[in-house]
């Protein structure tokens, strides 16, 4: 079926078969009426004809009688009278003398008689022709005039029909002609209208493929008249609104900056795939979140953020065509990765047609690592700390934002992986949602001030005395449970919790450490320091002001930070840590030799004390290697000056192997747990031979 008929189908009272009928009517109204009045003339035309000839007749009549009676032949005159009658359209005939008696007639009823008279009479009083109307016939009377007097009458009754003129068979070709052009004009006329209004069609056409597309080829009418400067005028609309909705589509789903597709659009994208290719694996999302971005463009003016995310982006997308390559071996037919900007600091991937989870892992392992590569920029060089977490569709969601979440989710999990990258597994969602009951559980035992400073003793090798301990955070449950840091304190970090939390630590360690050296038994305190509080700017003014307000000499007051939050970023290790180092305060690295320490940034960097971390001191029994590494870093704390502590100190062997190499301080079960205040403090007592029952209502206060 063809688009016009499909359109007139649609549009049954169409112009075109309006103006179609419109035209037919007007054609048999105008033939009609013009056959009426054609007719109509003819009638008229005929019945004075009719009369006319009668006349002449009724004359003829009267001048033959007037001979007649002139010469007295009345007998002629009556065979006369006698053969005109007998024709067949003569009704009645009669001639009359001057006072209007019958000289002759011929047969005929009494009403035609009576009419006969009537007219007869008035001729004879007017002298002149009279004729009148009657049943089936028409009545004429001559004067009979001799020697200009009438002396008679001659008067005949014509049968109606006799010289009626046949106006129907007369006007017959006439008729015909009129009946072939309504019969032929009407699909004439139709066909021309139809051509007439078929620009509308295809205007229609397009208007109806807009309403129902939105969008349309533009059409081409060269007709010369209105409708081609309407199609011209509609070209220009449309390619004004097309215009418009390009725009309004790129800034719904493309990135402003970057040019990338948006979140928007990669849900769109993700959600399509996994409708399309549901249970045969519609692909992998990989999200890239970069660590050090936010802080990085904060300290850009705007368009210098803008062009080094457009840098990253590009090295992002031409990362991504390659790894497409080589991972997936993508053929052409396969459809591409997709690239986007997901928020601020997050980049993604989708990567279509059901890869398998260790493809999709090595993706995501290879854009990470092209990431985290330093970029050269302006004459910096940045990193930006990439993270990665895959999720796969729609085994890890069958919605898209559900597929994104997880890869989110593996990404808090990817922190801790060494090639900070993590694909999605179930156990991660049991672990999220507990992380999220701790978290509200946390928030509330905060307020009621469940955590808690334990304190475990550092005995200083060179005495044997306990002169030092670590403040170890401990969450007391109402119900006397204790929970131990290594569950709450990443949760902390994430939430953000952890600042709170470690200054409530920070200030009951300095308290204490300050009532100890107050009482008379000084003990040097050290206070973990996590990740996020380092990265804080306003840290080192925190840390001095709690020291200021508990009192404590700042001496006594010994920070630890972890050795891979300090390698991560050296610089900024130094900027922080430089006040705390004026203000007089230790500072120690803490778990030494799991990072990778360079030792040129470790011999700029001035720190007080290296803390072995305990996996070497526990491998001591067993591995040569483990005794070889401790004496490593005896020996570069020497150098470097630096104190060091054994953590995880269990056995007496190994307290003795640390303390022949050097070590200055001792750590561990061997000498005691974490421990509440009071009993550090009686510890502390105990050791300096005090009356241990006499203070003890002291600390309990
Ligand atoms: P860390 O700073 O390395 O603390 C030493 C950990 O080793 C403590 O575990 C301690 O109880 C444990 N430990 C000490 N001696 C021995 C031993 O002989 N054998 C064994 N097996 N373990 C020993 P804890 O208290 O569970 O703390 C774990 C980690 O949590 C700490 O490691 C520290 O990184 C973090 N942490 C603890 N409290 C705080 C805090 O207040 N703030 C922050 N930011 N982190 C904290
Ligand atoms: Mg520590
Ligand atoms: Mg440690």
């Amino acid at each position: 079926m063809s688009e016009t008929s499909v359109i007139g189908l649609r549009r049954p009272k169409g112009l075109a078969a309006r103006a179609a009928l419109f035209t037919c009517v007007l054609l048999i109204v105008t033939a009609v009426l013009s056959a009426a009045t054609v007719m109509f003339g003819a009638l008229r035309e005929s019945a004075h004809h009719q009369l006319n000839v009668t006349r002449g007749l009724a004359v003829h009549l009267s001048n033959i009688s007037g001979d007649m009676l002139a010469a007295g032949d009345m007998q002629s005159l009556a065979v006369m009278a006698q053969q005109t009658a007998a024709r067949t359209e003569v009704l009645r005939l009669a001639i009359y003398d001057g006072d209007g008696a019958v000289i002759v007639q011929s047969e005929g009823n009494a009403a035609e008689s009576a009419v006969t008279l009537r007219v007869a009479r008035r001729v004879l009083r007017e002298s002149a022709l009279s004729h009148e109307r009657a049943a089936g016939g028409l009545a004429i009377g001559a004067p009979i005039v001799r020697e200009g007097r009438v002396v008679g009458v001659a008067l005949i009754m014509w049968d109606d029909m006799a010289y009626r003129f046949e106006a129907l068979p007369a006007l017959a070709p006439f008729l015909l002609i009129l009946a072939c052009l309504v019969l032929g004009g009407v699909p004439i006329t139709a066909h021309f209208v139809r051509r007439a209004v078929a620009p509308l069609d295809t205007l229609s056409a397009f208007a109806e493929r807009i309403a129902e597309n939105g969008e349309a080829e533009p059409i081409d009418l060269r007709t010369g008249d209105e409708f081609e400067t309407l199609a011209t005028a509609f070209n220009k609309m449309i390619g004004r609104l097309n215009a418009s909705m390009k725009q309004i589509q790129e800034i719904a789903f493309v990135d402003p900056v970057t040019r990338l597709p948006n979140h928007d659009r990669f849900v769109r994208e993700v959600d399509y795939a996994i409708m399309q290719r549901g249970e045969q694996g519609a692909g992998a999302v990989a999200v890239f979140e970069l660590q050090r971005l936010p802080k990085l463009l904060q300290t850009l003016d705007q368009d210098a953020a803008r062009d080094f995310l457009r840098v990253v982006a590009e090295r992002f997308v031409a990362s991504t065509r390659t790894v497409d390559r080589v991972v997936r071996l993508r053929s052409k037919e396969q459809q591409q990765a997709m690239p986007a900007r997901l928020s601020a600091a997050e980049f993604a991937v989708f990567v279509p047609e059901g890869v398998s989870q260790s493809d999709a892992a090595r993706f995501g392992q290879h854009l990470n690592a092209a990431l985290n590569q330093t970029f050269e920029w302006r004459g910096h060089k940045l990193t930006l700390g990439a993270c990665c977490g895959v999720a796969l569709a729609p085994r890890d969601g069958r919605e898209a934002e559900t597929v994104i979440r997880h890869a989110r989710m593996a990404i808090s999990a990817a922190q801790s992986s060494p090639a900070r990258i993590k694909v999605f597994t179930q156990s991660l969602d049991r672990e999220a949602v507990a992380r999220v009951t701790l978290e509200r559980e946390m928030r509330g035992a905060l307020e009621r001030n469940e955590f808690r400073a334990y304190f475990q003793p550092k005995i200083n090798v060179a005495t044997g005395k306990v002169e030092g301990c670590e403040a170890l955070a401990r969450w007391i449950r109402p119900d006397r449970t204790i929970i131990s840091p290594g569950r709450f304190i990443p949760v902390a970090e994430e939430s953000g919790l952890i600042g709170a939390l470690s200054d409530a630590i920070m200030r009951e360690a300095c308290w204490k450490a300050a009532a100890w050296s107050r009482s008379g038994h000084p003990a040097k305190v050290a206070v973990n320091v996590s990740a996020l509080q380092f990265r804080s700017d306003r840290f080192a003014d925190q840390v001095l002001r709690v020291v200021q307000h508990a009192g404590l000499a700042p001496s006594q007051l010994e920070l630890e930070i972890t050795e891979s939050v300090v390698m991560q970023d050296p610089d900024r290790a130094l900027r922080v840590i430089h006040p705390l180092k004026e203000a007089g305060i230790r500072l120690a690295i803490d778990d030494f030799g799991c990072g990778h320490s360079s030792l040129a940034t470790l011999s700029k960097l001035p720190f007080d004390v290296i803390k072995i971390d305990q996996q070497f001191i526990r491998a001591l029994e067993k591995d040569a290697n483990a005794a070889a590494i401790v004496e490593m870093i005896l020996a570069l704390s020497r150098t470097l000056n630096m104190e060091v502590v054994a953590e995880g100190v269990e056995r007496r062997e190994d307290m003795e192997f640390v303390a022949s190499r050097g070590c200055h301080w001792v750590q561990g079960f061997l000498f005691g747990a974490a421990m509440p205040a009071a009993e550090f403090a009686q510890m502390l007592r105990r050791q300096a031979g005090d009356d241990i029952d006499a203070e003890d209502a002291e600390d309990a206060a």
